[in-house]
């Protein structure tokens, strides 16, 4: 029996998502997170998709769930009881989300022990989410050690970047000793959207150059020219860019400073501030785009600034990247907001028509899960709303590694 399916695993601080795929067609066979991992109230949440057990649609387990271990025990009982259990000849790889990659890993690695200590000396660079993922590599391993496990960096897709825009303009000596650059991330989905971008406007990915705005709750934007990544808006950490749902995105780095000497806030605080309290969220008091555009068009005031404020920024990158890439095929909107939001996307790429950037808005507002064109016949510049697929590239890119 050959072996075709994957298994991805998302692991984060106090949850796991995963997805067991069959790499034949892409199809799902079974999906599932297990949240709120020692916490109170843990759950696991699991949906077969084929074979005997889809009938019976999700199930739900309920019940202290105390470290990754135990939810990744709970994860191989219930793909067991659906007959596709870790021992089944048919898994041919574990998929890692790993956050940061740093400079070493610029490509889907199978992780050994050397590999292993390399992300977890990664920490430093991204504490608030390494740490998860090492975990779940060492669970897995312990559950299945004799099969190959992939990690696939959300950092590797902008390893292309130019020297001159991955570096900061800080004296180049402290930059080497704390590894001080821009790294970018979401790279799994801006690699998958820009290929299926290129699919839907039926030219081959070398081809055509796309601006990628990924718009979840974190948001980044990145321009791909020909497949390779040439810019992108997150730095060092997910912090600088976009407006998002709870981070500030740019600012003037001396904001830290004022805050620290005339606020005396500590660094965590302020760490805090930034990554947790401010984006929308900071400026209107919600996260979610779908209260902020309600109560926007309800005419609060604090929600229209938001909105605006998150708005520019896009306009601003959309504008940048224009400049970056000298010629644009497609600017793309994906993840929660770029997929959902059309009102986002209609203010976001409206006036920018001397870009070459013009709506159509009914297609605009049709809901699909589909790629599509948004943009008018006339328009230069073609604008695309494309579904993100993050699990199937991390199973896509296993697979390709595993079987090569
Ligand atoms: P993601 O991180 O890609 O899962 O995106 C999550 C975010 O997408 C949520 O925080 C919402 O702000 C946003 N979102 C999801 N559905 C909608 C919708 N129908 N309209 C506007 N925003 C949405």
């Amino acid at each position: 029996m050959t072996a075709t399916r994957v298994l991805v695993l998302n692991s984060g601080s106090s949850s796991v998502k995963y997805q067991l795929l069959d790499m034949t067609d892409s199809s799902r066979l079974a999906v599932g997170l297990v949240e709120r991992i020692g916490e109170e109230g843990s759950r696991l949440v699991h949906e077969p998709l084929a074979g005997p057990g889809a009938r019976g649609g999700k199930r739900e387990r309920t019940g202290a769930i105390a470290d990754h271990a135990q939810a990744l025990r709970a994860v191989a009982e219930e793909l067991a009881a659906d007959g596709m259990g870790l021992d089944s000849p048919e898994l041919a790889a574990v998929g890692h989300r790993v956050v940061h990659g740093g400079t070493r890993f610029t490509a889907p690695t199978v992780i050994d022990d050397e590999v292993l200590a390399e992300i977890r000396s990664l920490i430093p660079l991204a504490p608030l989410h390494n740490p998860a993922n090492v975990t779940g590599i060492e669970v897995a391993r312990e559950l299945r050690g004799d099969l190959p496990q992939v990690a696939v960096f959300d950092t590797a897709f902008h390893s292309t970047m130019p020297e001159h825009v991955a570096r900061y303009a800080i004296d180049a000596a402290t930059a080497e000793k704390y590894s001080i650059r821009r790294y970018g991330f979401h790279g799994t989905s801006h690699a998958y959207v820009s290929r299926a971008a290129a699919a839907l406007l039926g030219k081959a990915v070398e081809d055509v150059n796309v601006i990628v705005l990924h718009l979840g709750n974190g948001a980044s934007a990145s321009a791909v020219r020909g497949g390779v990544c040439v810019e992108t808006s997150m730095g060092l950490t997910p912090l600088e860019g976009l407006v998002m749902g709870t981070r500030s995105g740019d600012l003037d780095p001396a904001v830290i400073f004022h805050l620290a000497r005339v606020g005396g806030l500590s660094v965590d605080e302020i760490d805090s501030l930034l990554n947790k309290k401010s984006g929308l969220l900071g400026l209107c008091g919600d996260n979610d785009m779908r209260e902020v555009t309600r109560r926007a068009e309800a005419g609060d005031d604090a929600a229209r600034l938001a909105l605006a404020a998150y708005v520019h920024r896009l306009k601003k990158y959309i504008g940048a990247y224009t400049a970056v890439l000298g010629r644009v095929d497609a600017v793309v909107f994906t993840a929660g907001v770029g997929e959902n939001a059309a009102a986002v996307r209609e203010a976001a790429v409206s006036g920018l028509e001397e870009l070459g950037l013009a709506l159509d808005l009914e297609a605009n507002a049709v809901r699909s899960p589909e790629p599509r064109l948004i943009s008018t016949d006339y328009a230069r510049v073609a604008v695309a709303v494309v579904p993100t697929d993050e699990e199937l590239e991390i199973a896509t890119q296993a697979y390709a590694l595993v079987t090569s």
